[in-house]
């Protein structure tokens, strides 16, 4: 089988691999699409400090089982699925308390085993999530990052009357923005960028109020709206981004950043406490993968309005290049498997 592997930082191959055979408890998937994530782009460049190299890539792919392990019913056997590319030991302190996707013994496919650019991948039975007839491949391959916007939201419990700020008009930023409105109909969301084609994308996304924080800083906008928003992700993750949000919230505001910058961020504390502030941070998903299909099942989020560019895998270099460069035109990039 092909599969796309980062041999070391800068040199990404398709490669000659031997088909794997699924262990016990697993599943063999035949890839049909996977989608381009700024983490692979990351690992390509040496910048993600927990990959181990050479690795194959991809974290968000769809597909059809078409092997299983001992332990597993071969009735799966051709069932379309998406994978959760999470895996957990189950037993640890953060696992306990339902966030597997810090567990103490954390394995993310694609990060730190084998990931899904691949003509097959093999995964954890449990990882493969069964996607309904109803529900399209192009729409399938978009569960994972969708995963990330129901677990920002699982934590904050968005509310009708909130009025929602969100730094950043890119994947994260877009699938938070439809989860916020389809899912939990705020009714006020406002989505700042700098990049004008991007908040286009964010207004065809359901943004109420679309802003360029570039061109003037956001809190003069929000001075002649006389409003102050309670709810505040950071999907741009620049650590200069934390600070000023907590300066923009009001009162009793959440605060979500999803940065991973190594970077420290200067923070004023009395700005926290004087407004009695909560801030979470979000990292991947926690058993997310259910509630994302069930969005779609309801119709309640449109991935196809984040899809801009498709390619067959074996043109990896040219779409990695696109969603590298051209931030104007590009959000998601899927690349082709297999019919
Ligand atoms: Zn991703
Ligand atoms: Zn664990």
């Amino acid at each position: 089988m092909k599969s796309i592997t980062v041999q070391q930082p800068q040199q990404m191959v398709i490669e000659n691999r031997p088909l794997p055979e699924p262990a016990p408890e697993e599943v063999r998937v035949k890839v049909k699409l996977a989608g381009i994530c700024g983490s692979d782009s990351h690992i390509f460049h040496g910048h993600n400090p927990f990959a181990k190299y050479p690795r194959v890539i991809g974290h968000e792919f769809f597909g059809v089982i078409d092997a299983v392990g001992e332990g597993v019913t071969t009735s799966r056997i051709g069932e379309r699925v998406s994978v959760d590319p999470v895996i957990s030991c189950g037993h640890c302190y953060p696992c306990s308390v339902g966030k597997p996707n810090v567990c103490a013994a954390l394995v993310v496919l694609g990060v730190h085993r084998d990931g899904g650019f691949s003509e097959y991948a093999v995964v954890p039975a449990k990882n493969a999530h069964r996607i309904p007839d109803e529900v399209p491949d192009e729409s399938a391959v978009m569960v994972e990052p969708f995963t990330i916007a129901a677990n920002v939201t699982a934590q904050v419990q968005p509310r009708e009357e909130d009025i929602a700020l969100i730094f950043g008009a890119g994947p994260m930023g877009l699938t938070t923005l439809q989860a916020l409105k389809g899912v939990y109909g705020v009714k006020r969301v406002i989505v700042a960028d700098r990049i004008a084609e991007r908040l286009e994308m964010a207004k065809h996304c359901g943004a109420d109020h679309i802003v360029d924080n570039g061109k003037a800083p956001l809190s003069a906008w929000f001075e002649r709206a006389q409003i102050k928003p309670t709810l505040i992700i950071d999907a741009a993750c620049h650590p200069s981004i934390l600070q000023e949000a907590i300066a923009l919230a009001s009162p009793a505001a959440r605060i979500v950043i999803m940065g991973f910058s190594s970077e420290p961020s200067q923070v004023v504390q009395q700005g926290i406490t004087g407004k009695e502030l909560s801030i979470f941070s979000s990292r991947l998903n926690a058993n997310k993968f259910p509630v994302v299909i069930k969005w779609l099942q309801e119709k309640r989020i449109a991935p196809e309005k984040l899809i801009t560019h498709r390619f067959p895998y074996q043109q990896v270099g040219e779409a990695m290049t696109v969603f590298e460069k051209d931030q104007k035109s590009c959000c998601k990039v899927l690349l082709k498997f297999s019919e």
